[in-house]
């Protein structure tokens, strides 16, 4: 297994350790429990094999998740291409515009890199999944539609660091175990994390990576924004949550994951989140597919 194809991405907790690797050899045949038969054949890009084919069946059933990980477990070489091409697609069918910016290619354009960092698998389960509050005993969930929006993601930057182009989702609400207040669980990616000021800060204050909490989306390492002290005030005043009242986390490839406790609002106090709809315009929603946009559980 070269060194190239390593990789670290999951999805659905489901490990992968290469990729890229070529022919399916004695890795063989098998019922792949969707019905998908892969043959014994020597020419692997033939049939259902060839991913140009594979991309257009996916197509018609709207990339359904469910599929792609059944696909992906077929064997390493259709999980090589779920990872580089079906992921892939599923985001943009999902999120086109977000896609777009998060990689400089425009929608309409030619396809996007088969890489992206943390991995294509990650990126549609950030999508796709809420990663719920473990802190307040609330479980992830797959979501029906979520909303990104840069506007909400400039909330979570600390001052020094607004240059940063970050989505995060409308926060998905959760009545807490035991709890008279509603849980908020959100989530979001950088662009470009690696070169990001949020990083450069981060590194520069030799912020410590947490022990116990890893990224849910790719597995990655992470660290608190809480305790690295880059959380700003207005982002518990964009998310309506009470002051101090929330944590989130970034991992190393760049996804954000977090939650507030929310306050509950009376008649009286009902516009939070601060007014600024300067680029609403550039939300990316989960909604955004060619049918009906609902993202199947
Ligand atoms: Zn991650």
């Amino acid at each position: 297994m070269s060194e190239g194809a390593r990789n670290t991405r999951r999805f659905f907790g489901a490990s992968s350790s290469g990729a890229g690797e070529s022919g399916t050899g004695s890795a063989g045949y098998r019922d792949g429990g969707g019905g998908i038969v892969v043959s014994r054949s020597s020419d692997v890009n033939t049939g259902i094999q060839d991913e140009n084919v594979l991309a257009l069946v996916f197509r018609s059933i709207n990339f359904d998740p469910k599929a792609v990980c059944t696909v992906a477990c077929v064997s390493r070489r259709l999980r090589a291409v779920a990872e580089r091409v079906l992921w892939r697609e599923l985001c943009i069918s999902r999120a086109p515009r977000m896609v777009a910016s998060l990689t400089g290619v425009p929608v309409g354009g030619p396809p996007p890199p088969g890489r992206i960092v943390g991995g294509w698998p990650a990126l549609a389960k950030l999508l796709l999944f809420c990663c719920g509050a473990a802190s307040a005993s609330v479980p992830g969930h797959s979501t029906g539609v979520s909303r990104f929006s840069k506007t909400s993601g400039r909330s979570f930057l600390a001052r020094r660091c607004r240059g940063d182009l970050l989505y995060v989702s409308d926060p998905c609400e959760h009545a807490a175990p035991g709890a008279d207040d509603d849980v908020g669980a959100y989530r979001g990616v950088f662009r470009g994390f690696m070169r990001s000021r949020t990083r450069a800060c981060l590194v520069g204050r030799q912020a410590a990576l947490e022990a116990r909490v890893r990224c849910p989306y790719c597995g990655a390492r992470v660290w608190s924004m809480v305790a690295a002290g880059m959380v700003p005030r207005i982002a518990w005043r964009r998310l309506g949550a009470y002051e101090g009242r929330l944590e989130y986390y970034v991992c190393v490839s760049g996804h954000l994951h977090g939650n507030c406790w929310l306050a509950r609002l009376t008649s009286s106090d009902g516009e939070h989140g601060g007014g600024d709809s300067e680029d609403d315009d550039d939300d990316a929603s989960t909604e955004s597919g060619s049918d009906d946009g609902r993202a199947a559980s």
